[in-house]
């Protein structure tokens, strides 16, 4: 493989961003941010055996899910992406058409949202894929969504449904067997292409005090950095938590699906009691399944609450603790 003819093959014919002031083939490239914004930058990657694996996904699912980690970092910031980047370190085994597939997985997505690439790096590695992407976008000054600004009596919410992603890895492991009745195809296409919710964290950036977090680990944990960073004490109830319909009958221990199972890239977070109403009213006009899961309580623990009935149990980033009836 000839790593100029790559480059040539990869670089975007057209771009989308009118600030892009120079893209692929110099040294590095150019853009001029808006006076009015900041600019949000982050990079996440994903190993081969690691993070995919060529059974259980295509090598366009794999690029298109590495865009979308990345993407909603920037969602859960209350964002806008607008550049990414890409490193890839290709392994013996791979070939020219499964890094082209890579990009065209990750510009399926970067289209939807007029994302441009605009560079990269190519190196060989021994083993296994390496495949690093940055995102860069904008959000107007000072209307970031941050984990550290939750307050007492805050409503708690989701942007989606939990656990179908790690439902859909079970499957893939052939740890659990689906009746015939059951949406396999739903709970595999979360696992493999993930959506940010982009929409969702620009709804939350236009209101004055919300805190957010993408549900990339799982929920416990994305809920315990919010409440280490707010110190305050979060409660959630076990009867709210969305989920498909479907998700019980696949396995009797579907809530640690819900609650540690992660990758289901949709947003938690909190908003003030006097703004849900008109926030939850904005998230179901653009058909955003917003659900209340809890509230915000008076006490400086830094700790994660999960209400089941007359249960109560503390929720550590990644197991339970029941402490009291
Ligand atoms: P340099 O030696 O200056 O780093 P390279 O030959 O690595 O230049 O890259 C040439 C151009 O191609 C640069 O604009 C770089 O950002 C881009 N590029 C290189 N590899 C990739 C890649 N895997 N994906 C996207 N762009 C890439
Ligand atoms: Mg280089």
């Amino acid at each position: 493989m000839d790593e100029f003819d790559l480059i040539r093959r990869i670089t975007p014919k057209e771009t989308h961003q009118r600030s892009l002031v120079m893209g692929i083939g110099d040294d590095a490239s150019v853009y001029q941010p808006h006076s009015h914004c900041e600019e949000v930058v982050c990079v996440d990657t994903m190993v081969e055996h690691v993070h995919f694996r060529f059974d259980f996904s295509t090598p366009f699912e794999v690029g298109f899910k590495a865009l979308a980690v990345n993407i909603s970092d920037i969602a859960a910031m209350g964002g806008t992406p607008k550049y990414y980047l890409v490193s890839i370190a290709i392994p013996p085994h791979g070939d020219e058409a499964i890094v082209a597939a890579f990009y065209e997985g990750m510009k399926a997505l970067a289209d939807r949202y007029h994302m441009d690439l605009i560079g990269g790096d190519t190196v060989a590695t021994r083993s296994d894929f390496v495949i690093t992407v940055t995102v860069i976008g904008e959000i107007p000054k000072g209307t970031a969504c941050y984990r550290h600004s939750a307050q007492t009596g805050d409503v708690v919410f989701v942007t989606g449904e939990l656990g179908s992603s790690a439902a859909g890895l079970s499957l893939l492991m052939n740890e659990v067997n689906a009746a015939h009745s059951i949406d396999t195809a739903f709970f595999l296409e979360r696992h493999k292409m993930p959506q940010p919710h982009i929409a969702a964290g620009l709804i939350c950036s236009s209101f004055p005090r919300v805190t957010l977090n993408d549900v990339s680990d799982g929920l416990a944990s994305e809920l315990n950095e919010i409440a280490e960073a707010s110190r305050v004490t979060i409660e959630i109830e076990a009867d709210q938590l969305p989920k498909h319909p479907h998700l019980p009958l696949l396995h009797k221990e579907w809530l640690e699906w819900v609650l540690f199972g992660g990758e289901d890239f949709v947003l938690t977070g909190t908003i003030p009691e006097t703004d849900w109403k008109r926030f939850e009213t904005q998230c179901k006009k653009e058909h955003i399944q917003v659900t209340r899961i809890g509230q915000v309580k008076d006490d400086r623990a830094s700790s994660v609450i999960l209400k089941d009935h007359d249960q109560q149990t503390i929720l550590m980033k990644k197991g339970y603790n029941h402490f009291k009836k």
